[in-house]
């Protein structure tokens, strides 16, 4: 039976990144017995824009009977002066927690193409595979009690609420353990446990769970140190895993070691590996609508897709391959450019893909 792929291109270079995502799936489909049916929704500010709201009920309702979906992305500056309630951002935090999708899987993966992109030198990052695996429901971003206060004195307060149960510790670190075995069996779990107790609370448990993986050597490291070490030596590390806010920064951090956030995928997964896909970067207003974007994260993410939620391994590598492939044709858009390559457009570089995938 068919499987469900829902698109929600959402805002900025979203639509011209989704596109090109589109003609990938489309070649596996006609070519490679891809046997998905792909409908389209809207979210984020698009999704305000037509109906009120940035995650519309009838994508809501679509993301749930999907089995996959793929997002572009969402935001711009014609949004930021919207009440907080129906910014752009809502849209995703709501799919992410309407659809349990708890699990945040960011590659930060260097391609040796690519190796002069980095801003840090080359035999720091050369070879550099590191897989962050973020806690995406819980935490600080989603604790109660939240809000702003007025004190008595009449000053105002803001304040949040750091929780996290041990169900919701062990699920994450399941991911992260499991997703080590299949890679170099390193596992390093980031916390503040020195001042935090909630991620006291998470250090035991990730301790606890070791026991059931002794093939995986876990360690521990304070998020300040982790940042350190992330530019200081990072292929010291292979999966790492945090919750949602150590993790949101962590993981920019990350990207940025390979030199373009235009590179990178993300998967965020649920208990059953139905997942939603999208580029690790943000909207790009400055560069939408110009044929600029790198579409090569999208194209990425559905790779992810094909993994992780569509039971197609052998496409998923296919479609990396491909990547690679259009890399060593020299082929870049202008964020990784860089001198004597060729410099192509969005839908040039997700061409390029396809035409490597319809061989
Ligand atoms: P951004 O990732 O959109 O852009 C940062 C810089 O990277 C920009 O110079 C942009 O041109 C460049 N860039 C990003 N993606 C690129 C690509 N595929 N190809 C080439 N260059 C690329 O981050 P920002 O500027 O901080 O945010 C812009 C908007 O995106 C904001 O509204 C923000 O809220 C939103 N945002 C959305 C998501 C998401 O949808 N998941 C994530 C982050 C930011």
């Amino acid at each position: 039976m068919s499987k469900k792929v829902l698109l929600l291109p959402g805002d900025g270079i979203g639509p011209e990144i989704v596109a090109q995502a589109v003609k990938v799936l489309d070649v596996l489909k006609s070519n490679h017995g891809l046997d998905i049916e792909m409908t389209e929704g809207l979210v984020g500010g698009a999704g305000y824009d037509a109906a009120g709201h940035p995650l519309p009920e009838a994508t809501m309702q679509a993301a749930k009977e999907a089995d996959a979906i793929l997002l572009g992305a969402v935001g711009g500056y014609k949004w930021e002066a919207l009440d907080i309630s129906v910014r752009p951002e809502k849209g995703l935090l709501g799919l992410r927690s309407g659809l349990q999708l708890f699990a945040n899987l960011r590659p930060a993966f260097l391609y040796p193409q690519l190796a002069d992109a980095s801003t840090l030198k080359p035999e720091v990052v050369s070879g550099l595979d590191i897989l962050i695996v973020r806690e995406l429901t819980g935490g600080i971003y989603f604790g109660q009690p939240r809000g702003i206060r007025t004190l008595d004195s009449g000053e105002r307060q803001g304040y949040n609420t750091y929780v996290y149960s041990e169900s919701e510790i062990k699920r994450i670190g399941h991911v992260a353990f499991q997703a080590a075995m299949k890679r170099n069996k390193k596992v390093c779990s980031v916390d503040k446990a020195n001042v935090l107790e909630v991620t006291e609370l998470w250090r035991e448990v990730m301790t606890g769970l070791a026991k059931e993986y002794p093939e995986v050597e876990l360690s521990h490291m304070y998020v300040d140190n982790a940042a350190m070490q992330l530019v200081r030596n990072p292929k010291q590390f292979d999966v790492v895993v945090t919750g949602n806010m150590f993790g949101d920064i962590l993981s920019d951090e990350a990207s940025m070691l390979t030199g373009s956030i235009g590179m990178l995928p993300s998967a965020s997964l649920d208990a059953n590996n139905k997942g939603m896909y999208e580029p690790s970067h943000g909207s790009a207003p400055d560069i939408a609508g110009k044929n600029l974007a790198n579409p090569l994260a999208t194209i990425l993410s559905a790779a992810m897709m094909l993994r992780y939620s569509l039971g197609r391994e052998d496409l998923a590598l296919k479609v990396e391959s491909a990547v690679s492939e259009v890399l060593d044709q020299g082929l870049r858009t202008g964020d990784i450019y860089s001198e004597g390559m060729t410099k192509v457009s969005t839908s040039e570089m997700g061409q390029a893909v396809v035409n490597v995938l319809a061989k």
